[in-house]
């Protein structure tokens, strides 16, 4: 971008300037501050809309609400419009039009004619690599959900008892280690066992960037997030064509969302697992083909994953996020060990996940790395849903660049990822999803296996296979001691 640079004033003249600045800065802090608005750019999002001024220099800014008719009036102090606001793509936003005008002499008012009821919230960002000074403001929908198809309500009660009942199920195992008292298993032993959810698998999808951060440019022009958008979308027609699965798209559209407000939002969709779509630039053009990364809190695994991990976690800066979202951040909720242990089995759980979607990539383009690697990418700090964020390839390269543009390679992608998560949730289903159930449910249990009937409890089982509960509970794995219609349960010998 350019930027007005000062003329070539002497430095006699700069030096006598400064003084005068010295001497009178109320007076001519007005005109320093005096800023053009060299353009306007309008992002739609299923919960907000986002209006960005991109501007000369730092401005001082006033947003306010008008009743009847609903409008919304932005005052920026001592600045000129320098771009026709005609031209924004008003559609799907809260803005039926813009209009502006002089105010006080020198202060620009532009006026937002409003279609639906919103909370604003402005905030001014420094210049970036991307952007000079911008004035950002979010016109909130209130009561709107930033997913476009939320989980069913019902779905995600389930989840949270699963959840729930696999924490405290940690939590037990590290009294016992502290050598408290275990809860007592008996109690929950006597519990009739209840129906099988048959539950989805929720599989978020977070096509990465997005909005005024375009991501990697490739040598042609092709932007990452437009990839990343078709080639998420693509794999959430998969996703969601497959029984016992669900897809939830973090981003469907061309807007910005922060990254720890990405894992929020998987975390609020209770999803069984998350996976973050990139096409990514290299400094030079060679390097090519795809990658899989999973978390790594000690370091990155080589210089590419660490020089990636960089560029990805930058991508706030461009975006444009207001510091204040990080508050947004949940993960205090967990701590200490349980949030150690937690931890190892999702990134455990990860790398299995990556693994298999390797494999499969591997299948349908080029590896840059054969293995999965590991960097601090701030999207993977999911506590407690394995994450991975997947390179399809390189957009920098100009091959690839092309192949990445064309629907069958994206559509081959697609069904690469879901084929490798699949694979991955088949061998290892969540007990309360309908995967697990097909799997104990469509073939006949085995001499040492016992599948739940109605009204049946553990100490029931335990009794009339004379078997301790906890030598049931430990060979079947049972962290959320909830038993279900139809689970079979290997009776182990007593
Ligand atoms: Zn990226």
């Amino acid at each position: 971008m350019t930027r007005r640079r000062a003329g070539s004033t002497s430095r006699v003249w700069r030096k006598a300037l400064a003084l005068l600045v010295l001497c009178a800065v109320s007076t001519v802090s007005v005109s320093a501050n005096a800023a053009n608005v060299e353009g306007m750019r309008l992002w739609a999002a299923p919960d907000h809309a986002r209006l960005v001024f991109d501007l000369s220099g730092a401005v001082d800014a006033n947003v306010f609400t008008l009743d009847s008719p609903s409008r919304l009036v932005i005052d920026i102090d001592a600045s000129q419009m320098g771009t026709d606001p005609r031209t924004l793509p008003l559609e799907g936003s809260a803005i039926a039009a813009v209009r502006t005008g002089k105010r006080n002499g020198d202060d620009l008012r532009v006026v937002l004619d409003l279609n639906r009821e919103i909370e604003p919230r402005h905030f001014t960002l420094p210049p970036n690599d991307q952007y000079g000074h911008r004035l950002v403001v979010d016109l909130e929908y209130p009561g709107e959900n930033a997913i476009e198809n939320p989980i069913d309500p019902i779905e995600s009660m389930i989840r949270e008892q699963e959840i729930a009942a696999q924490r405290a199920s940690v939590q037990r195992s590290i009294d016992g280690v502290d050598g408290r008292e275990p809860a007592p298993p008996e109690d929950v032993a006597a519990t009739k066992a209840q129906p099988h959810p048959k539950r989805d698998i929720i599989i978020a999808i977070d096509a990465g960037h997005g909005g005024e951060d375009p991501g990697a440019i490739g040598p042609s022009g092709t932007r990452e997030k437009d990839v990343v958008l078709e080639i998420s979308r693509r794999l959430a027609k998969k996703v969601n064509a497959a029984a016992g699965f669900k897809a939830v798209l973090i981003r469907d559209g061309d807007y910005y969302i922060g990254l720890r407000q990405r894992t929020e939002l998987a975390r609020e969709q209770k999803a069984d697992f998350f996976v973050s779509i990139h096409a990514d630039a290299f400094a030079s053009p060679r390097p090519q083909g795809s990658s899989v990364y999973a978390l790594s809190q000690r370091g990155a695994s080589s210089e590419t994953a660490q020089w990636l991990a960089n560029s990805e976690n930058r991508a706030d800066l461009i975006g444009g996020v207001d510091g204040n979202l990080s508050l947004r951040d949940k993960d205090q909720v967990l701590r200490g060990v349980l949030l150690d242990l937690t931890m190892t089995a999702t990134l455990n759980d990860s790398l299995s996940i990556g693994g298999q979607v390797l494999d499969q990539l591997g299948r349908v383009n080029r590896l840059h790395k054969s293995r999965v690697e590991q960097a601090g990418f701030m999207v993977l700090k999911s506590p407690d849903i394995p994450s991975l964020l997947v390179e399809t390839g390189f957009i920098s390269n100009p091959d690839e660049e092309r192949r990445l543009k064309s629907a069958s390679h994206q559509e081959h992608i697609a069904t690469a990822l879901f084929n490798g998560v699949k694979g991955h949730f088949e061998r290892y289903p969540p007990p309360t999803s309908l995967l697990a159930w097909q799997r104990d449910n469509q073939r006949g249990p085995l001499g040492d296996e016992y599948r739940i009937r109605s009204g049946d409890t553990l100490s029931a089982i335990a009794v009339q296979h004379g078997v301790p509960v906890s030598h049931l509970k430990q060979a079947n794995d049972l962290n959320g001691d909830v038993i279900r219609v139809g689970q079979v349960l290997r009776i182990p010998n007593s």
